[in-house]
């Protein structure tokens, strides 16, 4: 049964130049009214969950909402659906934000786990990425959060950005090491369409696809090499710290998403609220206006997800889960896979660091 609970904030202090994820400028009553359309939403939400296992603001920046607001939200989803002994509860959080009093509290309320966009050790890339904060401001962030109690935290980092070299990159572990980091996730910088830096023609100033291979592997070497596990594509943690929440997506588990953009994977749907804040607002987050999306957690789609993990997929779960699938097809097609790319025992099958780089073809020959 689902035990997963996702809440988009759909408010940034002010809009990075390469970014798409929903979000408008934040603004003190719009998003007082967001607060009580998201409680309204959960209070109405038309399905039953476990008690849940994790919660997960993010957005946007969930961390401009304020603590009390977010704190509010929270207290309507242990209400509607209880929150289960030794939750995951993580909040993104913008380093720059003023964010003492809003830490503590965040952890009075129950938040355990934070994610900070770090995404770089050096100011001249983060101006010219366009963010808001300063490398001093992580750190100033991070021991500020465990001032106010907190243990877990993640940071993430962006690689292959214009002009950045292996040794920012190191600059960039090392900091994520001197901070005691349990999680880093390592993204490569992505422009989307219709942003600024599109329209800029910045991506010609960005990494070839060579030189994003390699900055991603001298990253995940890096990452290996100061102790963090890598689990997921972009995803690195100490022993025993993997991000439950996200996990979820990742083994194709349900999980239920509210506000604008959020999606949802619940009794066997998917399904998402459109990228519209206003007509959030107008329905108090009414379910009725999500768009459904399709039947969600066939094989295919499992498997595409699994592969994504560095355990990847195990033959024994894999025929649990689907008694139907053809699992002997799947491991004919691993063996026509150039060397290098995957690996594959008695025990499951599973992408390699270099598989990992071309996984979408590499899923994609494996499922065709
Ligand atoms: S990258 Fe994060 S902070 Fe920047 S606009 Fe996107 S959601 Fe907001």
């Amino acid at each position: 049964m689902c035990d997963a609970l996702y809440i988009h904030i759909p408010f940034c202090e002010r809009k990075c130049p390469y970014c798409d994820f929903y979000s408008v400028a934040a603004d003190e009553a719009l998003m007082d009214a967001y607060t009580d359309a998201a409680i309204r939403s959960l209070g109405r939400a038309p399905y039953a969950l476990a008690p849940l296992d994790t919660v997960y603001f993010g957005g946007g920046t969930p961390s401009v909402l304020g603590g009390r607001r977010l704190s509010r939200i929270l207290e309507a989803a242990d209400a509607r659906f209880g929150i289960a002994s030794g939750a995951e509860i993580t909040v993104e959080c913008n380093p720059h934000s003023a964010l003492g009093r809003e830490l503590s509290i965040l952890r009075a309320a129950g938040v355990n786990r934070l994610s900070f966009g770090m995404q770089s050790a050096d100011d001249g890339q983060l101006r010219r990425l366009g963010r808001l904060h300063t490398a001093a401001d992580v750190v100033s962030a991070v021991e500020t959060a465990r001032g106010c109690g907190f243990a877990h935290f993640s940071l993430d980092l962006m690689l292959a950005t214009p002009g950045q070299t292996p040794a920012d990159i190191d600059r960039a572990v090392g900091l994520c090491g001197r901070l005691g980091a349990e999680h880093v996730s390592a993204y490569l910088l992505k422009i989307e369409p219709g942003t600024p830096f599109d329209r800029q023609g910045v991506t010609a100033a960005c990494p070839d696809e060579e030189g994003q291979a390699a900055a991603y592997l001298h990253a995940a070497g890096a990452l290996e090499a100061g102790g963090w596990r890598q689990y997921e594509i972009s995803n690195f943690a100490r022993e025993g710290r993997v991000a439950r929440h996200n996990l979820k997506y990742w083994d194709c588990r349900e999980y239920l998403g509210v506000g604008p953009s959020a999606h949802s994977f619940v009794n066997g749907r998917r399904f998402y609220f459109p990228r519209d804040l206003r007509g959030f607002l107008a329905s108090g987050g009414d379910f009725s206006r999500a768009v459904d999306d399709g039947p969600g957690g066939d094989a295919e789609e499992y498997l595409m997800l699994r592969l994504r993990l560095s355990e990847g997929v195990r033959w024994d779960v894999l025929a649990a889960r689907y008694p139907d699938f053809g699992a002997e097809n799947l491991r004919e097609k691993a063996r026509r896979i150039p060397g290098g790319l995957i690996t594959f025992d008695s025990d499951g099958l599973r992408l390699t660091a270099e598989g990992f780089l071309l996984s979408n073809a590499v899923i994609g020959e494996l499922l065709g």
